[in-house]
């Protein structure tokens, strides 16, 4: 790894205190990564400490929404050790999300020096118990200061990382959301960018006031067969098999998603991808054929669903949380916390840097 490590970064980490409460991505570490991007040609990555950015106020992100993230964790090993879940997953889907935007990709070695180093000089930070996490964002963003619109000629890389509590949700009730979109036919679906968390929001505030947590988006195309949630992709069990809406271009490909269908399957579960119809599901909750629904991402790994609400109706699975979702939360950590073998080769193990030898 050839990048800069600021020499302040040594005082920031001795000086921090990990506080006793941690919450989800509310404690933030004490340095980040930078890499900045000029005309297409990308700067070395530098390590500094965490402060405020400095941007222009007619920096292009603040106005169009040139800006995308990457949500992924350092997970301590059972054995010693600090090791990332299939990052290089994360810096894919990232190129993918910066090429929808008009921004230049950030090199794979690039996006890795910076989850690493963070990971490196934070592994003293990476909690302990299990469901515990360093939970690191990566993000990019056009700093142009120019208001007319075109893609900008600059962007600044960054990765931040947050000490985290596991993340319970407890059993979601959930809201067929009917009227808005999250992410139009042809739009940024499958990108992970703000926008599409912008546009989720109005969704949730009245959905909330109604007593639930978090919509259920169906296709923006057809309005009738489901997507996923607004930032975790969706499963059912249907007469025993896994079922999970196939990748249409406005649902994003989680990396969660795409190892519970592996572990599934390895664990003799039949998982099928398919258009999944809204009202078929709701009757086969209602009849208990479905006898259990689930979210997944990194944050929360499996959230089980207790309640679908649709307009005046609840429909209720049988079970929630129920044995598939138990059973994949549980071997998902097990390979994560390194209790398990990981027959998939998932974990890459990051070695810990001494802050104290610079
Ligand atoms: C990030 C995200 C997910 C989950 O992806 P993971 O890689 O599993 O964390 C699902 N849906 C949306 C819309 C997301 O932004």
């Amino acid at each position: 790894m050839s990048i800069y490590i600021d020499p302040a970064v040594a005082t920031s980490l001795r000086g921090f205190e990990m506080p006793e409460k941690l919450g989800f991505g509310k404690v933030m570490a004490p340095v980040m990564f930078r890499a900045v991007c000029q005309d297409g040609c990308w700067s070395p990555g530098q390590l500094v400490p965490y402060a405020p950015l400095a941007l222009d106020p007619a920096a292009k992100v603040l106005h169009y929404a040139q800006s995308c993230f990457e949500g992924m964790k350092a997970y301590r090993m059972q054995g010693g050790g600090v090791g990332l879940f299939r990052p290089e997953r994360n810096a894919a889907r990232m190129a993918h999300s910066a090429e929808r935007l008009c921004m230049p990709a950030v090199p794979e070695s690039l996006f890795m020096d910076g989850v690493r180093a963070v990971t490196a000089y934070c592994a003293n930070l990476v909690p302990a118990n299990s469901g515990e996490s360093l939970y690191l964002r990566p993000f990019l963003m056009g700093t142009q200061p120019d208001l007319s619109v075109s893609a900008s000629s600059s962007y600044e890389f960054y990765v931040i990382a947050s000490p985290s509590e596991a993340y319970h949700p407890g059993n979601m009730r959930l809201w067929v959301e009917r009227e808005d979109s999250r992410a139009a036919l042809g739009g940024t679906g499958d990108s992970k960018v703000g926008g599409n968390y912008a546009a989720s929001l109005q969704s949730i505030a009245r959905l909330k006031a109604r007593g639930y947590d978090q919509s259920l988006w169906l296709n923006p195309g057809n309005r009738r067969t489901v997507d996923e949630l607004s930032g975790m992709n969706f499963f059912a069990v249907i007469n025993g098999e896994l079922h999970t809406p196939a990748l249409n271009g406005s649902i994003l490909e989680g990396v969660t998603r795409d190892s519970l269908i592996d572990l599934a399957r390895e664990l003799d579960y039949p998982v099928r991808e398919r258009e999944i119809d809204i009202d078929e599901l709701l009757e086969l909750v209602q009849s208990g054929r479905c006898e259990e629904a689930f979210a997944c991402g990194t944050a929360a790994i499996v959230s089980p669903i207790s309640v679908f609400g649709d307009g005046e109706r609840e429909y209720t699975p049988a079970q929630a949380p129920g044995p598939v979702a138990q059973r994949l939360r549980a071997a998902l950590l097990d390979i994560q916390e390194g209790r398990a073998g990981d027959p998939f080769g998932w974990m890459q193990a990051v070695e810990v840097a001494d802050p104290s030898e610079r």
